[in-house]
């Protein structure tokens, strides 16, 4: 009955990809009081499921335990789908701490700069590239690259699988783009020409950094004023 008592001046129902980054940052000020209500489970930075640290996401997206089961939508009634593709059908929605970022592919790309400037000129104040690069830089470790576009202090480990270590099959498709004079991006973070390149991950080269292991460190969890509540 802890929970009855407590008073939040903060309630953030669904600790998903951006639940988690809320209830660490309203928690550093100690005068806030933070619940952070998840339906699914809790994944505390000693029990993350290995299905879920796992750099090969389809695990995770197999597990039915981190979805909401029974989710059903219809995926489309363009032309293009055939009628019996248009039933509804399963949609793959997180349910676990984290949210998406505890089951998604990793894929961690920021949009193009001349998209979010395009979103300022259509009036969303604040939203152009210079706004909100920033916030890209204070959210990720990138281990690859450094300089004014990246950040190298934040929770969030970004990496790319290096040319070189492509697999034979990635190697040859990538030769053939280049023969035919598309250009080798080095950094799809920062390089926003035309052109194929490593996608960068939200992965340390060997485990998932989701927004729950990011940003609910042991540290940020023992926060007096916080108060996590999986499966509720
Ligand atoms: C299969 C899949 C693959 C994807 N791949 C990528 C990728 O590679 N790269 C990329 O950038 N994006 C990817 N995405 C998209 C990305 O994961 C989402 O855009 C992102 O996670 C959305 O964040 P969010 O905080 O808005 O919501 P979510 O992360 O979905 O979080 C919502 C949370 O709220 C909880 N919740 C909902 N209702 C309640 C309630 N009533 N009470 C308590 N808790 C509740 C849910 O359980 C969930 O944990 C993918 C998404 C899916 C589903």
């Amino acid at each position: 009955m802890e929970i009855a008592r407590t008073k939040a001046s903060f309630v953030i129902v669904g600790g998903g990809s951006a639940g988690c980054v809320l209830a660490s940052r309203l928690s550093e000020r100690p005068e806030n009081r933070v619940v952070l209500i998840e339906a699914g489970q809790d994944t505390p930075p000693d029990l993350i499921p290995e299905d879920i640290l796992a750099t090969y996401p389809g695990r995770a997206m197999a597990n039915m335990n981190y979805f909401w089961e029974g989710l059903r939508a219809q995926r489309g009634n363009g032309a293009h789908i055939p009628p019996a593709g248009r039933a509804p059908g399963f949609f793959h929605q997180a349910r676990v701490m984290g949210g998406g970022s505890s089951i998604n592919a990793q894929i961690a790309l920021r949009g193009l700069p001349r998209d979010f400037d395009g979103w300022q000129d259509a009036g969303a104040e604040g939203w152009n590239w210079e706004a909100v690069l920033p916030f890209f830089r204070k959210l990720e470790h990138d281990v690859d690259f450094s300089g004014p576009l990246h950040g190298q202090d934040g929770p969030v480990q970004i990496r790319r699988v290096p040319l070189n270590r492509w697999d034979p099959f990635t190697q040859a498709i990538g030769a053939v783009w280049h023969a035919q004079g598309h250009a080798y991006l080095a950094d799809m973070n920062g390089d926003f020409g035309d052109g194929y390149s490593a996608v960068p991950f939200t992965n340390d080269g060997s485990q998932r950094w989701s927004s729950a292991r990011s940003y609910l460190t042991r540290k940020v969890r023992s926060r007096p004023n916080l108060t996590i509540l999986g499966r509720a």
